[in-house]
């Protein structure tokens, strides 16, 4: 079986993703590439995450073509291949319905980055894209277009939102971090507050970009 490790990891972070609470059914999806051969393991379209074994997750080239699989990938597959082959950075793609940061996504505004716990995955405030249709190829291009080149998290208005890391574990970490500062925003405006203040959290993320850098930025 080609890609079997990244296969089995796929599978092992979309139950997860299910866990935490970030996706149910068969929602969102996830990829990965491996440098070696250019190949992409990817999450098949509308098959549950908890039934999923390492030999339902689909392989894909960088032009979407179905290499080895017995289902059809992700309907999104523009949004995960369009990263690969934009930036060499990214290695794994997740993207999941988080609440929190589509409640961001809803209301149209960034997720300010107020955590020093997440100034390392997040370079910065959460970004949001403009909402596109779901698996068109515009969705795919106006979220690279809100990430950037060296960003790692964008909202997808009205829809979700997607990460990117030079793992599948980092991809994830930065899902858990983006989710956490959003719930942490929503339960600090319910209690009143209007201004966060983001002075400390800013010193900590230049002080990581100095030290880890923004392409290497590994666990
Ligand atoms: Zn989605």
């Amino acid at each position: 079986m080609l890609l079997q490790t990244l296969r089995e990891q796929i599978v092992q972070i979309g139950l997860r993703m299910v866990e935490d609470g970030l996706a149910h059914g068969a929602q969102g999806n996830i990829s990965a590439l491996d440098v070696e051969t250019g190949l992409i393991a990817i999450t098949p379209s509308a098959y549950p995450y908890y039934l999923r074994k390492a030999e339902d997750i689909c392989v894909i080239d960088l032009q979407r073509n179905l290499i080895e699989g017995k289902w059809k990938p992700t309907s999104e597959i523009a949004l995960h291949t369009i990263f690969y082959q934009k930036r060499k950075d990214v290695r794994a793609v997740v993207h999941s319905h988080a609440p929190n940061s589509t409640v961001f996504g809803v209301i149209g505004e960034q997720i300010p980055a107020v955590l020093t716990e997440a100034a390392f995955y997040l370079t910065g405030s959460v970004p949001v894209a403009p909402y596109a249709c779901p698996g068109s190829d515009e969705v795919a291009e106006v979220t690279y277009a809100a990430m950037g080149e060296c960003g790692s998290a964008a909202v997808m208005a009205h829809h979700g939102l997607l990460t990117v890391g030079d793992n599948l574990e980092h991809a994830y970490e930065t899902t858990l971090a983006a989710e956490m500062t959003a719930r942490i925003v929503i339960m600090a405006r319910s209690m009143g507050a209007k201004e966060i203040p983001l002075d400390p959290v800013e010193g900590a993320i230049f002080r990581i970009i100095r030290e880890y850098g923004l392409a290497t930025r590994t666990r």
